[in-house]
């Protein structure tokens, strides 16, 4: 079957930011076959092509006019390995991801539970390294299918050439916008262990008592630390942390330190630090504030919000403002999180 591809689509519902922006041309693909397809259009096969996952990490900052937008909705989920060290699951790039965590918990295979409640698809799942709450998605990838936008053929990549970092991956570098992931291949050690040392997590696990918790009971611990801290992007547009934690050497560390005393920062494995971005945000003031439509968010100050009927462009006026306000308190630059589009 041919690919349909259409015109001046409107993206305000395929966008966490809730930015009423629109794709001047978007395919759908539902297979690798459907992407070797695309690149093998006589009209798009050449094109510069943006991959649109669920849209939660993107801003648009106006219409897509130059790029094809390939949608991805590659479905698919299913156990490939199960044995007494590990469960090797393979997923299809356009499986929503928590879907994928409850999936997996739902069938007895426990190792995703710290990630459960991120939005997004399963395919860009590698592209940021998505991270949260003491694990991050590179704790637990195997591999990667891709198609190759130039040549249409398929590869698979094992995780140790992903280049990961922290939010950081050969896709958002040397691979961005030259390849579509198709299918991610997710290893779950056994025997499972809880990875419950994140203070919040620890915190709540406290609370309701929990000494020794069940998979279910990390789960349970992550959705309500998330659902009590994020505004959902049903009822306020964004795309989580607007902005990365800077992460610094000792050095500098200290420097800041010096003057800030309060700072909040995490030493990392290589000797270096993670600071808390959201606390310097609030230490400019920041906190709650707004410039027109765009907003920081009350409890999170590391995420931008949209007031309602925001443009891309008036979110990108507050976060300029705000990384102005860092630089000129912490001598540090915020990187964006987020994929300007
Ligand atoms: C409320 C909220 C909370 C969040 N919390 C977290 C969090 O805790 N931790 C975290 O890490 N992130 C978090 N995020 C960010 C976001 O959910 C993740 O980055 C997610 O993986 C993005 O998935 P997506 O499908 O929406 O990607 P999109 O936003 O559609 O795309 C993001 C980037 O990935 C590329 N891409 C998408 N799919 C593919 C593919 N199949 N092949 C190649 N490239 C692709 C796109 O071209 C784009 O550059 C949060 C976002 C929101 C709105």
């Amino acid at each position: 079957m041919s690919l349909e591809i259409e015109s001046d689509v409107p993206l305000l519902a395929l966008n966490t930011f809730g930015i009423d922006a629109s794709a001047w041309s978007l395919v759908r693909v539902r297979s690798a076959r459907d992407v070797r397809q695309v690149v093998d259009h006589p009209q798009w096969g050449r094109a510069p092509k943006f991959i649109l996952g669920g849209g939660s990490n993107v801003l648009f900052t106006g219409d897509i006019r130059d790029a094809l937008v390939v949608k991805m909705e590659v479905q698919g989920l299913r156990v490939l390995e199960d044995d007494a060290h590990s469960t090797l699951i393979e997923v299809g790039a356009g499986e929503p991801w928590h879907g994928v965590v409850t999936w997996t918990l739902a069938q007895g295979f426990a190792g995703l539970e710290n990630l459960a409640l991120i939005p997004g698809t399963a395919g860009a799942a590698p592209v940021q390294n998505i991270g949260a709450y003491g694990l991050e998605l590179s704790d637990r990838l195997e591999s990667v299918d891709l198609v190759d936008f130039v040549t249409g053929r398929s590869a698979t990549l094992p995780a140790a050439h992903c280049r990961f970092g922290y939010r950081d991956s050969i896709f958002k570098r040397e691979l961005a916008g030259k390849s579509a992931i198709t299918s991610i291949r997710l290893r779950l050690p056994k025997p499972w262990a809880p990875v419950a040392g994140y203070a919040d997590v620890a915190r709540w696990l406290q609370r309701e008592g929990v000494d020794e918790p069940s998979p279910q009971a990390i789960f349970d611990a992550v959705c309500a630390i998330r659902r009590s801290k994020l505004p959902d992007p049903a009822q306020w547009g964004n795309a989580g942390s607007f902005f990365k934690n800077p992460v610094v050497n000792r050095t500098i560390r200290n420097e800041i330190l010096e003057e800030h005393p309060d700072i909040v920062s995490y030493p990392l494995d290589d000797g270096t630090y993670k600071l808390a971005a959201a606390w310097m945000i609030a230490a400019c003031g920041w906190k709650g504030q707004h410039l027109g439509k765009a907003g920081v968010h009350e409890q999170q100050p590391l995420v931008l919000v949209n007031r309602g009927g925001a443009s891309g462009a008036e979110i990108m006026a507050l976060a300029h403002a705000i990384q102005d306000s860092v630089r000129r308190k912490f001598g540090l630059s915020l990187e964006t999180e987020p994929v300007l589009v």
